[in-house]
């Protein structure tokens, strides 16, 4: 047992930290209400922003797709695994999106570690934003680009760092998350595209937050800034509005073509479920006929934010419904989300460093379109008591 011994250290030192994450257990389907050791909570914290995730048309759909092609797709992607399910989801994303093409993988993450390797490599340059998404940095490792950081927003720092580094590499890509996912703020794309058209630099984005919130019926950022034909490569994942699972790359067909033969999540690992995908494609007919949902969405998140703001909580500078309620002291911020659980019934997880930086813990509140207004008032007047009993407000 002598050489498993760190691993208890590992865990003592990360309790002591304040920094061991425990894991509540769902007993029901997700939406604004779930059930956790047997206790109905109020659910402000999951990426179900449309409640795709549990949608009767939804579920409809993938339990067709189970009738009609089973539970598992029986091999990768290149070999045996392409079902006509995902063809029709990669031209269905394509349209969508307005791109020329897509490919379908098996999750958010892996599309951007798969993807990003197939793009550059040892002789190139990834100008990677300073808070992009832990699946972005896993990529850009895996591909073994040189790796330049530009700080929060700045395009006046991506402009420099290109012009202090760009001549050095054969290709060079920027990569960004549209929207921000710890404050909700969004990428300013159209300078950053300016920028990288100008010295020969790839836009690559990735659009978890922003599927199914910005853009004409959720068609996500790059659609919001009219941008189709100018983005090179536009990520998203199929585990948040759209309330499944997997993830996709759109972008030109010959690049589609070529990720094909080189990415190795494509190659190496087993092709997206057909219900996944079957529930995926109903989410996005949903959305292109009826963007109520989002409607919705944004009528919640516009109440909540307001209503936090206007009992004197600090909801920093989010442009999407993210609503980040920033406390600061990390001790607080537990304390507050473990009373909101256990007096308020309210479930809203602590977010604290080295997630945020220090001295910036927060909650983080998620509304979406299945909350009522009497939901989002719950949790304000839930917040509202709390706050002054911990001397927050
Ligand atoms: C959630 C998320 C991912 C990963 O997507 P999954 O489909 O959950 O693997 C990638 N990038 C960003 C910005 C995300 O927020």
């Amino acid at each position: 047992m002598q050489k498993l011994s760190w691993v208890e250290e590992e865990l003592s030192a990360l309790k002591a930290e304040g920094r061991y994450v425990p894991i509540r257990t769902i007993e029901s389907a997700q939406g604004s209400w779930v059930t956790i050791g047997g206790k109905k909570v109020l659910n402000m914290c999951s990426n179900n922003y449309l409640g795709f995730a549990n949608h009767p048309e939804t579920k409809k759909a993938a339990i067709e797709a189970i009738e009609e092609y089973g539970v598992g797709a029986g091999a990768v992607r290149s070999i045996a695994g392409t079902d006509e399910i995902h063809a029709k989801l990669e031209e269905k994303i394509a349209e969508f999106k307005h791109m020329e093409a897509a490919l379908v993988y098996q999750g958010g993450l892996l599309a951007n570690v798969g993807t990003i390797p197939a793009l550059v490599g040892k002789d190139d340059v990834i100008f990677s934003e300073e808070l992009n998404h832990a699946s972005i940095i896993d990529g850009t490792r895996l591909s073994s680009a040189k790796r330049i950081v530009y700080k929060h927003l700045s395009v006046e720092d991506l402009e420099k760092q290109i012009r202090e580094n760009r001549s050095s590499f054969k290709k060079a890509i920027v990569i960004t998350d549209g929207v921000f996912s710890m404050d909700g703020d969004i990428a300013p794309l159209p300078e950053i595209t300016e920028v990288a058209e100008k010295n020969d630099v790839m836009v690559y984005v990735d659009d978890a937050h922003g599927e199914g919130v910005l853009g004409d019926h959720g068609r996500g950022i790059v659609n919001y800034f009219h941008l189709e034909d100018r983005v090179d490569i536009e990520m998203g994942t199929f585990s948040k509005a759209l309330g499944s699972m997997g993830g996709f790359v759109a972008g030109s067909s010959d690049l589609i073509d070529l990720l094909k033969q080189k990415s190795r999540p494509f190659l190496f690992s087993s092709a997206l479920n057909p219900a996944d995908a079957a529930a995926v494609l109903k989410a996005i007919e949903i959305l292109e006929n009826d963007d109520s949902l989002i409607k919705k969405l944004w009528h919640n998140s516009d109440l909540l934010k307001k209503s936090l703001s206007d009992i004197g909580y600090n909801t920093g500078h989010s442009k999407t419904p993210i609503t980040p309620v920033i406390i600061g002291d990390e001790k607080k911020t537990v304390d507050l989300s473990k009373r909101l659980y256990d007096e308020k019934d309210v479930f809203a997880s602590p977010i604290v460093y080295p997630t945020v930086p220090k001295g910036t813990a927060r909650i983080r509140l998620m509304p979406s379109a299945v909350h009522t207004e009497q939901d989002i008032k719950i949790a304000v007047d839930a917040f509202a008591d709390l706050g002054k009993k911990l001397h927050i407000i």
